[in-house]
């Protein structure tokens, strides 16, 4: 039982580690405030895009949902 514990938290640390390397990696390859990565759902946010829209921290889908959100 207490071996079933140990491997959950085990697993908690490494999402806990890879949340993190994932929120440095946004912030250095993007000084100018645009992410790489959605700030909603984590997905890749297309380059395209991201260069139509500066400083933009959301996917597509996840933009339009905000703004349903906040009109
Ligand atoms: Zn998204």
């Amino acid at each position: 039982m207490s071996r079933l514990f140990e491997m959950a938290q085990q697993r908690e640390e490494r999402h806990r580690l890879e949340s993190l390397a994932r929120q440095a990696e946004k912030a250095k390859g993007h000084p100018g405030g645009s992410f790489s990565h959605c700030n909603d759902c984590g997905e890749e946010i297309p380059p395209l895009r991201r260069e139509k829209v500066p400083g933009c921290t959301r996917c597509v889908p996840c933009q339009t949902k905000a703004e349903k959100r906040h009109p």
